[in-house]
């Protein structure tokens, strides 16, 4: 059956434990497939160019903004991210299902980008994952110690804009528990995998 790939779109703010998450699901569905964004930001002890992100200078950032070879950008703690066409578009036309782990501004970005394209409508879907509430989300926060009381403020105060959009996404996955998130969020690609609207060709005729 000819297929194009599901494109998902997962936020969720810091300290929600949303990269372990998705590291659980992405071991028990190698078939999906991940889009390594670019970042400005520096690495991180034991990041990788090129596995955790491209890492890239403001300089390379905006030459390859202004050769339009985003599907979307934008500013996250004073760093630019964004999603390269080259990771995702022709996955999709593959059949490969492609998971970006993005802001809910690029969320949006991308809602914005389906509502005028109805091969990219067909295809996407948009999953946030959530705290049970604010204050567990700022325990989560203090409890990993390795941010300054004024950056956790910030942090906290960015969750609790990027929750209020809420409605943008299709599914919310609350992470109260990690076994019971992942389960949730592991049937929902399942499922997201038989969408008819995936199918690209008239069947049973
Ligand atoms: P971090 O710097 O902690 O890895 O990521 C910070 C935030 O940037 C996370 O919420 C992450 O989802 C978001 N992010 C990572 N890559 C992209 C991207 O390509 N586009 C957008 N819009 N956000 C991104």
């Amino acid at each position: 059956m000819k297929k194009t790939g599901s494109l998902i779109v997962i936020s969720g703010p810091s300290g929600v434990g949303k990269s372990t998450l998705i590291g659980k699901v992405r071991a028990n569905m190698p078939e999906l497939e991940f889009s390594i964004s670019c970042t400005t930001r520096a690495p991180r002890t034991g990041e990788v160019h090129g596995r955790e992100y491209y890492f890239l200078s403001e300089e390379e950032f905006l030459r390859r903004e202004e050769n339009k070879e985003f599907i979307e950008t934008a500013g996250v703690f004073a760093h630019r991210y964004g999603t390269l066409k080259s990771e995702v578009m022709n996955r999709l036309t593959a059949g490969k299902s492609v998971l970006l782990d993005i802001d809910v501004q690029g969320a949006l970005s991308i809602r914005k980008a389906a509502a005028e394209d109805p091969a990219l409508a067909a295809c996407a879907a948009f999953i946030l994952i959530a705290p049970p509430d604010l204050p567990t989300l700022e325990k989560r926060l203090r409890s990993r110690a390795t941010d300054a009381e004024e950056q956790i403020l910030r942090r906290l105060g960015a969750a609790q804009k990027e929750l209020s959009h809420f409605r943008a996404y299709d599914f919310m996955v609350v992470n109260d528990n990690l076994e019971k998130a992942a389960f949730e969020l592991e049937s929902l690609l399942k499922c997201l995998q038989l969408r008819t609207s995936l199918i690209t060709e008239e069947l049973f005729q």
